[in-house]
């Protein structure tokens, strides 16, 4: 989402301090455009002109209290919601008397210096940005539903808004079913016309859908004499409710508190999914981990309709190559080898499986077919030289077919006798495990047979 140019208003009477505040704001808010007004007046005529998305002001201006004109900005119809905050060396206890009163929202102390002010600001800026966020709203009124969908656009909200609860559960367990995760909040007015309430519907998201209340909050609209429902939709697992008629204000702070819930859930969330990729990668090759072999692998052999192949790979006289290449040179062909492999086996479960060695599970039910594919890789490693380095490498292999019901690890086991028969048979060659034992492959014979 492209970042909407943020434009504030410092309103202060002293030029030296406009300035060296107007430049500090430049300096660490690149994408923001910085007004510096000397008075109370012409700081009214330019949000006349334009809106801002924040105002600092000195409390002492030359035409008007810095108080009085937080005031005047709360009553003003375009920037009733605009932060402002008082810029002052001396206002601690006025403004802890009479700010709150005065609308103001912060306050930053200039004796902090005014490179904190532009921090300061910075900070202020990212925690109070413009309302994100994809709104389900059902409101069989078509006024109210007007003015409020008004309110939340304003706010650079996305509504859908339906006239029933059945409409809105619709789209919900369709988009469910889709696993498009849609919506941040759900408002809805508690009286619908359909069959279901609001109630209802909030009953189905909490246990049909499953949605926790940080999963998917739930904001319902009901009249302020209906206690009983107020206490209703709490025992539902409403997040919380507003009563109508709706005052602006209140409506959309509970709405900006709500969408941090679900904005903070969805951060986590990443989080752990990307700890989950980091512990499921090897960051030298970016195959997967033996962590991940060990977590998938048992599975990925049991639950398989087609025969599993796993493969051995192991990198012939590769202290050889660290000893006369470097070390270093020697970490470029596992991280090429890797790259190559899972190209390669693009579908198939790509393992480093320790050192210089990788594993290969895949389903083939063509022995033949699966054969040729490792012969293949041998012969690729050969001649594309992983890391401009020329390197072979002897390969293991055994199928589920011919050893059927085995654990993962034992089935690995078999495959490694087999790479242990390509080691000890004069490497750069592919042996199968078979019912028989290990046997070597002939790869010229392969090759004149396809
Ligand atoms: P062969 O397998 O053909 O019997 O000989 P080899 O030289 O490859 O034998 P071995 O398996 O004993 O040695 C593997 C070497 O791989 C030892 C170790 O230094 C090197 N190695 C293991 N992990 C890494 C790594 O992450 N980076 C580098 N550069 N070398 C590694
Ligand atoms: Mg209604
Ligand atoms: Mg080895
Ligand atoms: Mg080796």
């Amino acid at each position: 989402m492209p970042e909407k140019i943020k434009r504030i208003m410092i309103v202060d009477g002293s030029s030296v301090s406009r300035t060296l505040l107007t430049r500090m704001l430049k300096e660490e808010l690149t994408s923001t455009e910085v007004l510096g007004v000397d008075s109370a007046e012409a700081a009214l005529a330019a949000m006349d002109e334009h809106s801002f998305d924040l105002i600092t002001t000195a409390l002492l201006l030359p035409d008007m209290d810095g108080l009085s004109l937080s005031r005047t900005i709360r009553d003003s119809n375009k920037h009733t919601y605009t932060p402002v905050i008082v810029v002052s060396g001396d206002a601690d206890s006025r403004l802890l008397r009479e700010g709150f009163e005065a609308g103001v929202t912060d306050y930053f102390d200039k004796s902090d210096g005014y490179k904190a002010f532009g921090i300061f600001i910075r900070s202020f800026m990212q925690r109070n940005s413009g309302l994100v966020g994809n709104i389900l709203y059902v409101e069989d009124s078509k006024t109210a539903a007007s003015v409020t969908i008004k309110m939340l656009e304003k706010q650079g909200l996305k509504v859908t808004h339906v006239t029933t609860a059945e409409e809105g559960l619709t789209i919900l367990v369709s988009n469910e079913d889709n696993g498009i995760n849609d919506f941040d909040l759900v408002i809805t007015d508690f009286y619908l016309m359909g069959k279901m309430t609001g109630g209802d519907l909030l009953h189905a998201i909490r246990v049909k859908l499953h949605h926790s209340q940080q999963e998917l909050p739930v904001l319902v609209l009901t009249s302020s004499d209906d206690e009983q429902t107020q206490v209703e939709v709490f025992h539902a697992g409403a997040n919380d409710f507003v009563t109508k008629p709706l005052i602006e204000q209140v409506m959309i702070a509970r709405v900006r508190a709500l969408l941090l819930i679900k904005h903070q859930y969805n951060a986590l969330k990443l989080q752990a999914e990307t700890m989950r990729w980091i512990a499921a990668t090897d960051s030298l090759t970016g195959v997967r981990s033996k962590r991940y072999l060990l977590d998938n692998g048992e599975n990925y052999l049991r639950e398989s309709q087609l025969p599993v192949w796993g493969i051995l790979i192991d990198i012939d006289h590769f202290k050889h190559i660290n000893d006369s290449l470097g070390h270093i040179t020697g970490d470029h062909v596992l991280a090429d080898l890797g790259v190559m492999l899972d190209s390669l086996f693009a579908d198939d479960m790509v393992v480093r499986f320790g050192g210089e060695e990788f594993s290969i599970l895949f389903r083939e039910d063509d022995y033949e077919n699966a054969v040729r594919r490792a012969e293949d890789l041998r012969a690729a490693i050969e001649s594309l030289k992983p890391g401009g380095v020329d390197i072979t490498v002897s390969i293991g292999m055994c199928c589920s077919d011919d050893h059927p019901n085995q654990p993962l690890s034992r089935f690995l086991s078999l495959a490694d006798k087999a790479l242990y028969f390509s080691k000890e048979n004069g490497r750069n060659q592919v042996s199968v495990n078979t019912v028989e034992g290990p046997l070597q492959i002939n790869a010229a014979a392969l090759q004149s047979a396809s």
